[in-house]
């Protein structure tokens, strides 16, 4: 069903508190329906996702028996007598949704009946589930003794820790997929079952306890664009504002101490417009920030951009691991102090560097500055990917920088949140390719391909030919429909202009790599980079060819002294990916290598390993070393690893 229609279906459902938004972000990302790769690097992989990863998932989901807990739910209802929830984690339930999401992106770019059969019947068991008054928490409907201790009776009554808000925000990002790929309003009628709830329970005047886990906020913004209804964006808003503030709050028990606040761990110390750094839990920080920056676009609201700005800063500037990791301390999941990120012991959870990519595409959009894309492409192309094996049905959930042989990606977690993230980020990455305004547009990461768009209502079709990100040469064909004035906006990456990090967290080590080159037509120009973007304005016409060449040495990147683990150490990059030393590679053994100044690095194409790498091989005063790409780890069996290398 297309949104004008669903608009009209849902109008007069609800009091309307506030008015529509008239604003939003200032550039809509190219839908990924619209983006086809057809290159050696996405392609293959997202091929993968979608025939080993999201089937092998799905079965997960069944044989964990998280499906189980709906029909249970269904059948605690029927019989009017309490069950037995019969898995781990009453977030167990969001797992579901998520897969959902991933298979529905998949069945958008490929109709599949099996699958969409296969949906309809797991939506079926989730309505199955749901109380008459649009109440979604199997946990809690099917009775009986809870999974977990701290999961209490009543509805709403330990939000803190409780998951209930967070598992219905994953069902309404999956219902505005499902209903985009397939036109079905199964499962958005579900979500807005809930969503009504929700609005009619919190609120001023009413409850106000947040969610301790975020995520129901980005969850509201997308049912408010499915659907046109604007509370539930004001439910989102309410929802962040509610943060750090006490007033009507339901008190609550922490280990026989009565509190109102979550506090630090669950961005609920402060209020979050006066919130500066980036603390606590790094799942619930990075939702937090993207629905914080949904909201600030839709609403304008330059006091929530600041907070945005400032936490960044902090993330960038002193919590940001080398390989877009996020979260140093695993007794909390999360952030830890500034400068302090261990590598062994790195949690960098896969979900939350996705949290941190998804927060990242929401600053880029807001702030049209290449410096957020630098961070995306940095997360997605090391910290995302090493989360899955090349396989397709192996996970890791902490992502360390070093290993001492004892971190294997397994088939599936207890608590498994980290799978169905990585599927429904792989299945949608073609929409993070490209983003247009009315006289824009902008190119923001770069694979072989094809995307089309329009531009002030002409078709434009734009294609990418390039061995990106093994080589540095991009040819970009412009063909709009007739010709067509508008500023294309190239991104130069930062790792092209000798700056691997917007801050000071590293630096290269060594001269400067080479001067990136732009041609149009076959002639070279020099336009003014804005905020990152080569920007070519001009009248273009089918058959203009933009040519970006960007230097591919190997370099050697230092973290600032401030950080105590990686003092002494180099790690390497070239383009966008992070490397690393692992053991089948270098005799087993990588810990006490050495990697002096003076050593040559060469890059060697390896297509026969690893799915096809360049390898960096060491020569001169540190021979047999070769290092690669660090997404690749962990593909042959347990082994050493290290990313971070001593220099003596
Ligand atoms: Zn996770």
């Amino acid at each position: 069903m297309k949104k004008a229609l669903i608009i009209a279906v849902l109008a007069g459902c609800g009091a309307v508190l506030s008015s529509q938004p008239k604003a939003d972000y200032p550039a809509v990302p190219v839908p990924f329906t619209d983006v086809h790769l057809s290159d050696a690097f996405w392609a293959p992989r997202l091929e993968t996702n979608r025939a080993v990863t999201i089937p092998h998932i799905l079965r997960q989901l069944e044989e964990s028996r998280r499906v189980e807990n709906f029909q249970r739910a269904a059948i605690a209802m029927a019989s009017h007598a309490e069950g037995q929830f019969c898995s781990l984690y009453p977030f167990d339930d969001s797992d579901v949704y998520k897969t959902i999401e991933a298979a529905s992106y998949a069945l958008a770019t490929r109709p599949d009946p099996a699958l969409s059969k296969q949906l309809d019947a797991l939506i079926a068991k989730i309505a199955a589930s749901q109380e008459p008054d649009g109440y979604l928490y199997t946990a809690r409907t099917i009775g009986g003794p809870p999974p977990q201790p701290w999961v209490g009776k009543e509805r709403w009554s330990y939000l803190y820790m409780s998951h209930e808000l967070y598992n219905v925000g994953h069902l309404y990002e999956a219902a505005a997929a499902h209903v985009q790929a397939t036109g079905q309003r199964n499962l958005l009628d579900i979500a807005v079952k809930s969503a009504n709830l929700v609005a009619k329970e919190f609120g001023p005047g009413r409850r106000t306890n947040p969610p301790g886990h975020e995520e129901i906020e980005i969850g509201l913004v997308k049912l408010y664009r499915a659907t046109g209804d604007v509370k539930y964006l004001d439910l989102a808003k309410f929802f962040i504002d509610a943060r750090g503030r006490t007033e009507g709050r339901i008190p609550y028990d922490r280990d026989g101490k009565t509190e109102l606040l979550y506090g630090q761990y669950a961005q609920d110390d402060k209020p979050f417009v006066d919130q500066t750094e980036a603390v606590g839990h790094a799942v619930r920080a990075g939702y937090l920030y993207a629905g914080a920056a949904d909201v600030a676009a839709l609403r304008q609201d330059r006091a929530y951009v600041a907070a945005l700005e400032r936490i960044w800063a902090d993330v960038v500037g002193k919590k940001l691991y080398i390989t877009g990791g996020i979260g140093a301390e695993g007794e909390w999941e999360g952030y830890g102090p500034a400068y302090r990120l261990p590598n062994e012991t790195a949690y960098a959870e896969t979900c939350a560097n996705i949290a941190t990519f998804l927060w990242n595409s929401r600053m880029l959009r807001l702030g049209l500055d290449a410096k957020y894309a630098d961070v995306m492409e940095r997360i997605l192309y090391n910290g995302v990917l090493s989360g899955l094996s090349l396989s397709g049905d192996r996970f890791f959930y902490p992502n360390p920088l070093a290993s001492s042989g004892k971190h294997q990606r397994t088939p599936w977690f207890k608590c498994a949140c980290c799978p169905p993230n990585v599927a429904r980020v792989l299945t949608s990455v073609p929409g993070y390719f490209y983003a247009a305004s009315n006289d824009s547009v902008y190119v923001n990461l770069y694979a072989q391909g094809a995307a089309t768009l329009s531009v002030n209502g002409t078709p434009l079709r734009l294609r990418q030919q390039t061995e990106y990100p093994w080589k540095g040469e991009i040819a970009i064909e412009v063909e709009p429909a007739r010709p067509l004035a508008f500023g294309l906006h190239v991104r130069v990456p930062g790792w092209a202009q000798n700056r691997p990090v917007p801050s000071d967290l590293y630096s290269y080590v060594g001269p400067p790599a080479g001067t990136p080159t732009l041609r149009v037509n076959g002639e070279q120009v020099t336009p003014p980079i804005e905020k990152g973007y080569a920007v070519i304005a001009r009248t273009w016409k089918a058959g203009d060819r933009v040519e970006l060449s960007l230097p591919m040495p190997v370099r050697r990147v230092a973290a600032n002294p401030a950080v105590e683990d990686d003092r002494g150490r180099v790690a390497i990059e070239r383009g966008p990916l992070v490397y690393c030393l692992e053991g089948p590679d270098n005799g087993g053994e990588v810990a006490t290598r050495v990697l002096p100044d003076a050593a040559v690095l060469t890059p060697e194409a390896r297509p026969d390993l690893l799915n096809g790498v360049v390898v960096i091989k060491a020569a001169g005063e540190a021979p047999g070393l070769t290092l690669i790409p660090y997404y690749a780890w962990a593909n042959r069996g347990a082994s050493n690893m290290e990313v971070w290398i001593k220099r003596q």
